[in-house]
């Protein structure tokens, strides 16, 4: 079962995987009430199980309350490759420095996970994997004994983190692996996973 990006992000935080906060609307006037209650900047997202939301005019950042009913208006109702928007998530907004790529995939055929990952996120991972193939690591992960801090230190490494964010991610991959270990998932992933202005990693989409 696919999940909307809501219920990853809930998933997420029960599993200590940092998110930002998140209310769900399905009216304009909600969305104006949940980001009265967040409070500052905040990015309305439709909830559509399908990727591209952004390109799609889905993702709104929204400096005032009142701009967050204006963006739910908008985007309540969209058609987004033939997913009709019902509800939208008004999320506190993040401050992007950077955007990176990592998702936990069941690769049944080798009986184990396969996990890609990489520090040039920001685009579609089908484009990334096509134009810069030597960007995004493949790394396979043995289910008996998962991702742990080393494993974790070595995907980040291998993606071509700078050294000095290595152990800043690393944590995030663990509790990413213990969604997908306690959950029993088949698919996690995270894009863009970001580095804030502030230097906090924090996954800011998920499926
Ligand atoms: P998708 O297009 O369906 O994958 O939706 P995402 O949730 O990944 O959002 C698309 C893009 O919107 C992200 O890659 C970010 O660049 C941008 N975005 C999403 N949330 C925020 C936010 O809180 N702040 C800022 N500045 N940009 C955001
Ligand atoms: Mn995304």
């Amino acid at each position: 079962m696919d999940l909307y990006e809501y219920q990853a992000r809930d998933m997420f935080e029960r599993h200590g995987v940092p998110v930002l906060q998140g209310l769900i609307a399905d009216t304009p006037e909600e969305a104006k009430k949940a980001a009265l209650t967040i409070g500052g900047l905040t990015v309305v997202k439709a909830q559509v199980k399908t990727g591209g939301r952004g390109k799609a005019g889905g993702v709104r950042v929204a400096p005032t309350p009142e701009d967050a009913e204006a963006a739910a208006t908008a985007i309540l109702g969209l058609d987004i490759k033939g997913h009709v928007v019902h509800r939208v998530m008004v999320a506190e907004g993040a401050d992007i420095d950077r955007e990176f790529y990592f998702s936990v995939l069941l690769d049944r055929a080798n009986r184990n996970y396969l996990v890609l990952c990489s520090y040039e996120g920001g685009m579609e991972i089908e484009q990334l994997a096509e134009e810069r193939p030597e960007a995004l690591a493949r790394i396979a992960v043995n289910p008996s004994t998962g991702i742990d801090l080393g494993v974790a230190q070595d995907i980040a490494r291998a993606a071509h983190f700078p050294a000095e964010l290595v152990d800043v991610v690393a944590p995030v991959f663990v509790s990413l692996y213990e969604v997908v270990q306690k959950e029993d998932a088949t698919l996690v992933e995270v894009n863009p996973l970001v580095l804030t202005k502030k230097g906090d990693v924090i996954a800011l989409d998920g499926k």
